[in-house]
């Protein structure tokens, strides 16, 4: 069955945008906005994740990443291996203790401003994995801001979290990474 297709197209009244500005004051020939709003519209638009698949739920992302669910529709379909390029850790499938450090790293790695999707069971709360050997959830080593639940999740589910992680990156101030919480949030994962 064929999907609708959205143009973005400005200025036809019968085809619907798909991205719309940023909430601002316009008259004529000038429109003003904050800083704030237009840096956030670029962001998340343009989402460069990194996936950290380490079972199960890698596979579902890759359906995610396919032809029908199509992640590009949302600005993401460059997804990078080196940390340094990418701001969306997306964290999928079961993470064992000895797995943890280097979960940390990549993460320590990534240049701010960063957020951290958890996909599934497994790395959101360890899943039915409940041994001496498995992370009972990534957000014991670092900070997750949004959660998929699931085992696995659906491509829907994940396409859900990663809107949910655009709404989060649109409304963030950017003056949040320099405020005393987010210093005190890293501090409590032992990250300066
Ligand atoms: S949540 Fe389920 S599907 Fe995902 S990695 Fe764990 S066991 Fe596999």
């Amino acid at each position: 069955m064929a999907r609708p297709v959205q143009y973005n197209i400005y200025g036809q009244t019968d085809v619907k945008l798909v991205k719309e500005g940023p909430e601002g004051h316009t008259g004529e020939g000038f429109f003003a906005t904050s800083l704030s709003k237009v840096v956030g519209l670029a962001r998340k638009n343009s989402i460069w994740p990194l996936p950290f698949a380490t079972s199960c739920c890698g596979i579902e992302f890759m359906a995610t990443m396919g032809a029908h669910y199509d992640l590009a529709r949302f600005g993401s379909e460059r997804v990078g291996f080196s940390p340094r390029q990418c701001d969306l850790l997306m964290v999928m499938g079961t993470i064992a203790k000895k797995m943890a450090p280097v979960v940390k790293q990549v993460y320590l790695q990534m240049a701010e401003p960063r957020w951290v999707l958890a996909m599934g069971a497994c790395a959101s709360s360890g899943g039915i994995f409940d041994t001496y050997s498995v992370l009972q959830g990534i957000d014991q080593i670092i900070p997750v801001d949004v959660y998929v639940p699931g085992c696995p999740p659906r491509p829907e589910a994940v396409l859900d979290g990663i809107m949910r992680i655009q709404d989060l990156v649109g409304k963030e101030s950017l003056r949040r990474r320099n405020s005393p919480q987010y210093k005190a949030l890293m501090e409590s994962y032992g990250i300066e």
